[in-house]
């Protein structure tokens, strides 16, 4: 966490992570200098695809812009980018202001997505390991991002370049909060997650159990129709914290698909409410 991070280190940005004695490379710096305004960085992810990682990035971001954070989102999901299609801002176009590149506003967030720069939604992209790291550098290091309270992080699932380029190019972030969904059949997955976390010396805020019950649209009710928590189970077994669980609702769907946040047009229900205290919970975290 860079506000609480105490490294007497003499770097040259002003940035006080601890990594290399002041010794960093002129691209390092940059990306220092460029993330200075930002007071915490949350990536977001998970084991396997299809848990709802990105519903969760969105709306935990939409959460905190709600109650009254600057935010950012930033899609490092490089072959997959779902975060403009949920925001409905896929056609918008992105401009510099001579010097970086600026993010998209909307409803309070500033969004930032290789989605963003393709010519088509279908356009795939081919990318090896260096290339990766290289964009996801350019996404920290020359966008305006500006002043932030929380820039939250959109990596794909599973445990390869992008969040290992994350987890490198951000050794002060406040850490990662890994998604699953209630059954056990996650474990696996989500224990993967834990491991490489681990192995790369990146803190781990927590687990989110999603799809955990079904929330009812008319009473908000939450029912347990399939086994449940495996994330919380995971989180004791890992003696990591467990951040709640954020129950099934339909409407988080149509909202995904109509390119509205979930949390922003349907604020009243139970699942929208589990957002508001996970982000409680992370934003009081000891
Ligand atoms: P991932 O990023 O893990 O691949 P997505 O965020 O794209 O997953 O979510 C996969 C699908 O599940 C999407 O259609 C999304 O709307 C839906 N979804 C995610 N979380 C919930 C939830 N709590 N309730 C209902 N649908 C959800």
């Amino acid at each position: 966490m860079m506000s609480e991070n105490t490294s007497e280190s003499s770097c040259p940005s002003g940035h006080s992570c601890d990594t290399c004695g002041g010794k960093c490379s002129d691209e390092k710096r940059q990306l220092h200098e460029n993330l200075l305004g930002v007071k915490h960085i949350l990536l977001v992810m998970s084991g396997k695809g299809g848990v709802g990682k990105s519903t969760v990035a969105v709306n935990l971001a939409m959460s905190l812009a709600l109650q009254g954070f600057a935010t950012g989102l930033l899609d490092v999901d490089l072959h997959g980018p779902s975060v403009p299609k949920m925001l409905g801002i896929e056609s918008k176009t992105l401009m510099t202001d001579g010097e970086k590149l600026l993010p998209i506003e909307t409803a309070n967030l500033k969004v930032m997505s290789i989605g963003l720069s393709l010519s088509s939604p279908d356009q795939a992209v081919i990318w090896r390991g260096p290339v990766k790291y290289s964009v996801i550098r350019q996404f920290l290091a020359e966008v305006a991002w500006g002043e932030l309270d929380y820039l939250v992080i959109d990596a794909p699932p599973g445990t390869g370049d992008e969040p290992l380029s994350v987890c490198q190019l951000l050794p002060w972030a406040d850490g990662a909060v890994v998604v699953t969904t209630p059954q056990q059949l996650a474990a696996t997955d989500v224990s993967k997650s834990l491991n490489f976390l681990s192995q790369v010396n990146f803190h781990v805020i927590g687990i989110i159990e999603n799809m955990s019950g079904f929330a009812c649209p008319h009473c908000g009710e939450i029912t347990q129709i399939f086994s449940k928590g495996a994330g919380e189970e995971l989180a004791a077994k890992y003696h990591v914290p467990f951040l709640g669980r954020i129950p099934i609702d339909p409407q988080v769907c149509v909202a995904g698909d109509d390119g509205k946040p979930f949390v922003y047009s349907y604020g009243k229900t139970a699942t929208a409410k589990a957002f508001a205290q996970i982000v409680d919970v992370i934003i009081n975290r000891g």
